[in-house]
């Protein structure tokens, strides 16, 4: 067996017979291709996304999504039945601190938070098109009538909610 040092932590490791391997693990492999100088940050894959956009790599001929191991790398198996989700939202990410084993329904509601589903359809019929619509036209930030305050008083809804559409963060498809 020949041994060879990994590329991405330097460990010496037994390379199989006639493979072309530079990392000692899966782990190694996915880490080396990400920039991991920022831990708060996003480590964005920037090779190989899969049909739905996530990481996907291949290691000793074995095809692996990064997102499912960088949740085992940092909290070992992924309990039965769990699926794992991204808290920012963002299926490129491979940081581990980014990562949750959850259902499909804590992602639906991750995904709805951070706006990438928005309108009637999803739950958030608190506000229909046309009063957002309103709400984006008639917004003035230090307005009497218009602020974000008194417009959620005038629709009976959190004030948070009218910054969310200000900010474009939900009912994103309205214009
Ligand atoms: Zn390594
Ligand atoms: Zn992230």
């Amino acid at each position: 067996m020949k041994t060879r040092k990994c590329n991405h932590c330097n460990k010496i490791f037994y390379k199989d017979k006639c493979s072309y391997q530079r990392f000692c693990s899966a782990v190694c492999s996915l880490f080396n291709r990400v920039d991991t100088l920022d831990s708060k940050k996003c480590w964005n894959w920037l090779m190989y996304v899969d049909q739905d956009g996530y990481a996907e790599l291949t290691y000793k001929g074995e095809k692996i999504k990064g997102h499912r191991l960088a949740y085992e790398f940092k909290n070992g198996d992924i309990p039965k039945g769990k699926q794992i989700n991204h808290r920012c939202n963002n299926r490129k990410c491979v940081n581990p601190n980014h990562v949750y084993a959850g259902s499909h329904k804590d992602n639906m509601h991750d995904r709805m938070i951070a706006g990438t589903l928005s309108g009637e359809k999803h739950g958030m019929a608190k506000l229909n098109e046309e009063q957002v619509k309103y709400i984006l036209k008639v917004f003035k930030p230090y307005d009497k009538i218009f602020n974000g305050i008194a417009l959620a008083k005038q629709f009976n809804v959190d004030s948070s909610l009218i910054y969310c559409i200000i900010k474009r963060k939900i009912w994103k498809n309205v214009q």
